[in-house]
């Protein structure tokens, strides 16, 4: 999100400053628009309404983990999200890139333990800084600051309580971007033992022997740069790796990190957290193919899923509706039932949990609601990348859903395998761990409708491919491109084989 200095860093300084606050209004409120969450999302739509001229307030405020960690305004991304968790992704391959230094003339002391105070250290001073820099543009952009929760007390009157003192304030539109949070599984010992993504990033000491379970995004990130930084990691999987993904992907990926070192328990769910010794190690009983097993860890990381932070909204105040998992809907202009009433981000019931797709969201609500535009957010063919220690991207359909969506015999699979070129000084790096596939509709021109690659730098990859397929390239536009040469993204283009006609990906490579 650091990057993304077009419409998040700094819009005071971009091209067309802030308008003064209108005085004249067309409701009796106190704002014109008050924004529940300061995060990706709500900071977005709060400094693009002030820069349109409305009177903006916004209230951001953080509960503090069971285990009582905390932080600053900016939301999960910035503190226990995607900057932490990049930045360690970065340690992790510096650390791996050792054993290619040797080869490169570099002498390095493999033996050196990790120093997880010093990087911890460095990450936090720099989101603290991200805190300020939030802060200072809220000021700067006229924008009312409210370090207090909010909750609803009529559809137009919003309650802030800061822990000391209770105010209200009202306002003509409201904007709930208020995120989510960590789940627990709800077994015995798990807030007392366990921690989760939003401790992990700011944890004193090292973890040690490291049990993270769940399967999806944020555990195979968290094992994937645990591992890299040599620590003795444990992924306890329910059933499939990155569920929703390309599960032929999914499974290179989960490949990949085993030959790397992490170890997979499959099939198995913890059921109880025990910690007789206060300065010994969590034991877990979890259960696998019906027997009862149990294995001793320093940490134990659950990355089970989030659930919305709804719950002390007092939406039912408000009059809006939310779904079991305490989201809730909203139209294709992020409305809910109530119109006055917008959500953005990751509170949204069945949509993206991603902080670009909150920023732009907030972003074209502002610009909707004071700026004159239509434009609506499009959801479609967003680009992803799991930062695994061996990248994962990818945008538009995975091969299961375009088979599924266009008839199996409509769509083309191109495969190759290849070897990144900087691999070429550690012989030792094995053959065919990195991947790329380009799905095309063979009824459609041969439109590209999935692109996926495992690869280091797969984000900065799919990001490129990502516009390409929004301008709805085909693949032979694809090949019509000129490579650049020796990289990988070159191995993305003028791919010759396909999975249907040629299974094996090696074959493809030449
Ligand atoms: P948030 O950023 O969660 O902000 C909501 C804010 O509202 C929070 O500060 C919260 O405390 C506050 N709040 C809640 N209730 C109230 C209330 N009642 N009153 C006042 N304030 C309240 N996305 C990516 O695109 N790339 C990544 O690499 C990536 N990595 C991630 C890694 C991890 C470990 C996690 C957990 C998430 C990651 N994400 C990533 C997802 C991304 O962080 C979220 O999609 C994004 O932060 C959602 O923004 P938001 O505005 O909806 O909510
Ligand atoms: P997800 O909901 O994506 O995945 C939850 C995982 O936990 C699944 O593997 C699920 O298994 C497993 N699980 C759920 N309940 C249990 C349980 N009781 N016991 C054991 N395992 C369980 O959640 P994440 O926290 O990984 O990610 C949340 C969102 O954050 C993502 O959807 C993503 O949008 C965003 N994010 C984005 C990142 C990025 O852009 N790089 C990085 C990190 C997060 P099963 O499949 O069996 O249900």
């Amino acid at each position: 999100m650091e990057s993304m200095s077009f419409d998040w860093q700094s819009p005071i300084e971009q091209s067309h400053p802030p308008a003064q606050i209108e005085e004249v209004k067309d409701h009796p409120y106190e704002y014109d628009v008050f924004v529940i969450g300061g995060g990706s999302g709500g900071i977005s739509a709060a400094r693009w309404a002030s820069t349109l001229g409305k009177k903006v307030a916004l209230a951001d405020f953080v509960k503090p983990s069971p285990i009582g960690s905390t932080w600053g305004l900016g939301g999960t991304c910035v503190n226990v999200g995607c900057i932490p968790k990049k930045l360690m992704h970065y340690a992790g391959i510096l650390n791996e890139a050792k054993e290619d230094q040797e080869f490169a003339g570099i002498h390095v002391e493999k033996q050196a333990p990790h120093n997880w105070q010093k990087m911890v250290q460095s990450v936090q001073k720099h989101i603290k800084s991200l805190n300020w820099g939030y802060k200072a543009d809220l000021i700067k952009l006229k924008i009312k600051y409210f370090n207090s929760y909010a909750s609803f007390l009529d559809p137009h009157t919003i309650l802030l309580d800061n822990g000391k003192t209770q105010s209200q304030v009202t306002a003509d539109k409201i904007v709930i971007a208020v995120g989510g949070r960590p789940s627990y599984p709800g077994i015995p010992g798990d807030k007392e033992f366990g921690i989760t993504s939003d401790d992990i990033f700011s944890l004193k000491n090292p973890p040690g022997k490291t049990l993270v379970v769940g399967a999806s995004y944020v555990a195979l990130e968290c094992a994937g740069f645990l591992t890299a930084l040599g620590y003795d990691t444990n992924v306890m999987v329910r059933s499939i790796l990155l569920r929703g993904f390309d599960q032929d992907m999914a499974n290179r990926i989960g490949q990949y990190m085993e030959n790397h070192g992490t170890n997979f328990i499959k099939g198995a769910i913890p059921t109880k957290l025990e910690k007789p010794d206060p300065n010994g190690r969590v034991i877990v009983t979890y259960e696998q193919e019906g027997e009862l097993k149990q294995e001793q860890y320093d940490t134990v990381l659950f990355a089970i899923g989030r659930y919305a932070l709804t719950q002390g909204l007092n939406l039912d105040r408000a009059g809006v509706k939310s779904e079991t998992n305490h989201k809730f809907k909203v139209n294709d202009v992020e409305q809910t039932n109530i119109p006055h009433i917008y959500g953005i981000g990751d509170v949204i019931y069945g949509q993206l949990e991603l902080t670009p797709v909150a920023i732009k969201a907030g972003k074209l609500l502002a610009y909707r609601l004071y700026g004159g535009k239509t434009e609506k957010m499009d959801y479609i063919n967003v680009p992803t990348t799991v930062f695994t220690p061996l990248e994962y991207g990818s945008c538009g359909y995975s091969e299961e859903d375009a088979k599924n969506k266009f008839g199996a015999e409509n769509i083309s699979t191109y495969h190759t395998e290849f070897r990144p070129l900087e691999w070429a000084y550690n012989k030792g790096r094995p053959e065919g761990e990195c991947y790329v596939k380009v799905l095309v509709n063979k009824l459609d021109d041969e439109r590209v409708v999935g692109f996926h690659i495992c690869a280091p730098n797969a984000g900065e990859i799919t990001q490129g491919l990502g516009i390409a397929m929004k301008c709805g390239v085909t693949k032979e536009q694809l090949d019509s491109c000129v490579g650049i040469h020796p990289t990988i993204a070159e191995d993305c283009i003028g791919l010759k084989f396909t999975k249907e006609e040629n299974p094996d990906a090696s074959k493809g490579g030449c």
